[in-house]
């Protein structure tokens, strides 16, 4: 087979500037070792996020000049309806600024304190978003999922089972949904199989709770349902990605994901009573339901960037592109969860450097290495991001994993860029004995990881 080149001829590039090793090692001192904390201008390979950071197409920037600002009733919101609702087919469809403001509105209805929502795992707004309301953000992976060395196709299932136990001991009337995240970013960007898909709408079924998709990376998960799913090969991205959300009740959407933009989002719901609870919140806090907190501008270039995510010559490349740079790291020894997922690489930071304990965060201290010796930037998603400290000893408890992300922009970076970051992170992977452990010496009460200073431990 030949090579899956870039769909796309670049039209307008954007300069990288070059830093040396020992500016970069005084940078992220300066930055408390957080490469949150560090300007985007003293990075080189800038592989913290996938979110917000898609490079737009042409036709993307031209809906941003026909973009229609009229305060109420906008041309732009009645084309972006109509490109969410040929996608979802729900019938309530809610703009916001971006995907946590969709779960902020949602949980600020559905949740609060004694309630439970179930996902295979929550992503960490969503999470945030829920305990905020006094609720409880539970996760149920598939046991496989867990274990970064071992290979599935569908590693970011739901436990049936566990699922089935978490309802019959909490009670029906205390889960107000079920949430199930496609692909599965914190746990690595797996995908969930429509046979799961269908699973967990039986058991929302059975006892009558509703089920929701974080449906930021849809496209994706369907392109995986296409390429390792029975029955699936011949049927269009389109056709699948309608299949998935016609088992959900509504979502909440990142556009700033697989709609291709860099800012946006959405709440889609079938339930108008819910719709309408929704909307009186959204001109609360977003704005009017025509636009929620987005210009009209914003809004076509959404309903652009959902036509062209799923088009399968874009998704082969993306997929195509992750799995590159994952085969490349295996080739070299280095841990990662397997396979590749579809936004990201994640390194698997317990197996990189044993010697260093999750209380040293393992994760942040490669983060660090590759900053400095390559001016690659990505991100801690393990103890840093997930640790929680036990309310009586005080200690950390640890999450499952500790893992790093290599998040891939999506149309950004072409394929000698990503050469270069499997060269900087094997030099780091064959160094790894002289990488030392870190501790934290300021993190802020919620979702500390952004702000969170560190030091190297000697
Ligand atoms: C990004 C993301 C969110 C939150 O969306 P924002 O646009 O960053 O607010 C929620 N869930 C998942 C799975 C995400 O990846």
């Amino acid at each position: 087979m030949k090579t899956i080149i870039e769909p796309f001829k670049i039209k307008s590039v954007e300069p990288i500037r070059f830093t040396s090793k020992e500016e970069r090692k005084k940078i992220l001192i300066d930055a408390g070792y957080n490469p949150f904390l560090i300007h985007a201008d003293d990075v080189l390979i800038d592989l913290l996020t996938d979110s917000g950071t898609s490079a737009m197409s042409a036709k993307q920037w031209a809906g941003i000049m026909e973009g229609d600002e009229s305060y109420a009733g906008s041309k732009s919101f009645y084309r972006f309806e109509s490109a969410v609702k040929n996608i979802t087919g729900h019938q309530y469809i809610i703009p916001t600024h971006q995907g946590r403001a969709a779960e902020k509105i949602l949980f600020s209805i559905t949740g609060g304190e004694g309630k439970y929502i179930p996902n295979n795992t929550h992503f960490d707004t969503t999470r945030a978003n829920i305990e905020f309301t006094g609720a409880e953000a539970v996760d149920l992976l598939n046991e496989t999922g867990k274990h970064p060395e071992q290979k599935a196709d569908f590693k970011g299932d739901m436990d049936i089972d566990a699922l089935v136990k978490f309802i019959d001991e909490t009670g029906v009337k205390n889960i107000p949904m079920v949430m199930l995240t496609i692909t599965n970013n914190s746990g690595g960007g797996q995908p969930v199989s429509m046979k799961n898909i269908k699973e967990v709408r039986q058991i929302c079924d059975k006892y009558g709770i509703p089920m929701f998709l974080d449906a930021c990376r849809f496209a994706e998960n369907a392109y995986f349902i296409k390429k390792r799913e029975p029955g699936y090969s011949d049927k269009s991205i389109i056709e699948i990605c309608r299949e998935m959300f016609s088992y959900s009740d509504g979502a909440t959407m990142s556009a700033k994901k697989d709609a291709l933009v860099n800012i946006g989002g959405f709440l889609s719901l079938n339930n108008e009573e819910l719709a309408t609870k929704c909307r009186n919140l959204l001109i609360v806090t977003e704005g009017f339901p025509t636009y929620g907190g987005l210009a009209g501008r914003d809004l076509e270039a959404v309903a652009q960037g959902l036509e062209e995510v799923v088009d399968e010559h874009y998704l082969q490349y993306r997929i195509r592109s992750t799995e590159y740079l994952g085969e490349k790291l295996v080739a070299n020894g280095v841990p990662i969860i397997e396979p590749p997922g579809g936004h990201a690489i994640y390194i698997d930071a317990k197996r990189f450097l044993s010697h260093i304990p999750p209380h040293q965060y393992p994760g942040q201290s490669i983060v660090c290495e590759l900053y400095i010796d390559g001016g690659v930037r990505t991100v801690e998603i393990g103890s840093v991001m997930f640790g929680k400290y036990d309310k009586k000893t005080g200690e950390l408890i640890p999450p499952p994993m500790e893992l790093v992300r290599l998040a891939i922009p999506r149309r950004v970076y072409t394929q000698s860029h990503i050469d270069y970051v499997s060269e900087v992170v094997i030099e780091a992977f064959k160094n790894r004995e002289k990488l030392k452990g870190m501790e934290i010496t300021y993190e802020a009460p919620m979702l500390r990881h952004f702000t969170a200073r560190f030091r190297p431990i000697d």
